[in-house]
């Protein structure tokens, strides 16, 4: 008998080691394949960085509360959100599409008001992209390319012992605009005849329709002359990301739950759904807020900063990988992200 595996057995790191452990680099200008926020090519003086994200209907978004242009403009922030979180400068996208004549051309056009915004807003150059049919959703998949100084990269890995856990903005916002949109979406299925009450909710409802990345605090960091030891951006939650970020260093990690900065709307959202707003801020996806390691000696450069918050810091070599709650006790980071592959 064949064998057969089933996705959902090795989730979506599993399948992607799985996958792509095989190959090898014929290039010496490969620099970092897979396995960071963007693949690192060696273009000379510097180096060019490069970054792929999917989006899929019904996966990713869902049309009857998404509007297409802030799906455009999405598409692009979370490429954007890569190249950033590799220290770098995003100059560049492609943009594929997947439709199917579901769509209308004046559908499309609104998808591409929402991207040529990101571009104008982010300075980045639509440059090409491919454009297919679709027997049923729509898929729009964007490529980012950015370039940064060989001596400012920065990847998942480099974080040292008692490093500092830094992040920017705040968490959890997005995943209960999420929550938000779901519940009012269920309750217009169920008496189409009410209105959405979605009266107080903007900034939530904005973390999540429209997404921005932080290329202010690249330019930030550069002023202050601050280079992270190690990077990504927050996309399927903190936990999950410092996980990665400790398991590419090689260290251990604190989190302090109460240091955790989470905006009074998604505060008070979250106790309005009996939900612990700790919880979300740990484990909400899509914030795309960056989450970084810096050296103690640069705590004072970044200290005032109101676009930063120290939430923990780096333990020994190898060291295991905690929150530390609020009455002081230890929980272990376990990364609830999104898993595409879990069946509920
Ligand atoms: P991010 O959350 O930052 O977008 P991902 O978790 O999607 O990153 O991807 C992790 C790494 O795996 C990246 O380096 C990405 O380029 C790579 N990767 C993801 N899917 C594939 C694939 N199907 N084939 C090759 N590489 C992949
Ligand atoms: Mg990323």
């Amino acid at each position: 008998m064949e064998k057969r595996t089933e996705l959902d057995k090795i989730g979506e790191f599993g399948l992607i080691e799985q996958l792509t452990s095989s190959f090898t680099n014929h290039h010496k200008s490969t620099i970092l394949g897979v396995g960071d926020d963007a693949a690192v090519i060696d273009c000379g003086d510097q180096y060019q960085v490069v970054s792929t994200d999917m989006l899929v209907e019904g996966v990713h978004f869902n049309l009857a509360y998404v509007p297409l242009m802030h799906l455009g403009y999405k598409a692009v922030i979370v490429n954007l959100s890569d190249i950033y979180a590799m220290n770098a400068e995003a100059e560049q996208i492609t943009v594929s599409i997947a439709v199917s004549n579901r769509f209308s051309v004046e559908a499309l056009e609104e998808i591409y008001s929402g991207i040529k915004k990101a571009c104008d807003l982010y300075q980045v150059d639509l440059v090409g992209g491919d454009t297919t049919s679709s027997q049923s959703g729509l898929v729009i998949s964007v490529t980012a390319i950015g370039r940064v100084d060989k001596d400012k990269i920065v990847y998942r890995k480099g974080a040292q012992e008692n490093d500092l856990l830094v992040l920017t903005g705040n968490v959890g916002a997005a995943y209960m605009g999420l929550q938000m949109l779901e519940r009012e979406h269920q309750i217009f299925l169920e008496n189409p005849e009410i209105q959405p009450d979605l009266a107080g909710v903007d900034y939530i409802l904005e973390r999540q329709l429209k997404p921005e990345a932080r290329k202010d605090v690249i330019h930030y960091l550069h002023d202050l002359g601050v280079v992270p030891s190690a990077m990504i951006d927050v996309s399927d939650g903190v936990v999950s990301e410092t996980m990665h970020l400790a398991k590419h260093s090689e260290m251990g990690c604190l989190i302090y739950d109460e240091k955790l900065p989470i905006d009074h709307e998604t505060h008070r959202v979250a106790r309005d759904f009996n939900l612990d707003p700790s919880t979300c801020a740990l484990n909400g996806g899509e914030d795309y807020e960056l989450l970084f390691a810096i050296r103690q000696a640069d705590y004072d450069k970044i200290k005032d900063s109101e676009h930063m918050t120290v939430i923990g810091h780096f333990t020994e070599k190898g060291g295991s990988l905690n929150i530390v709650q609020r009455d002081g006790s230890l929980i272990p980071m376990e990364a609830q992200g999104w898993n595409h592959f879990e069946q509920n």
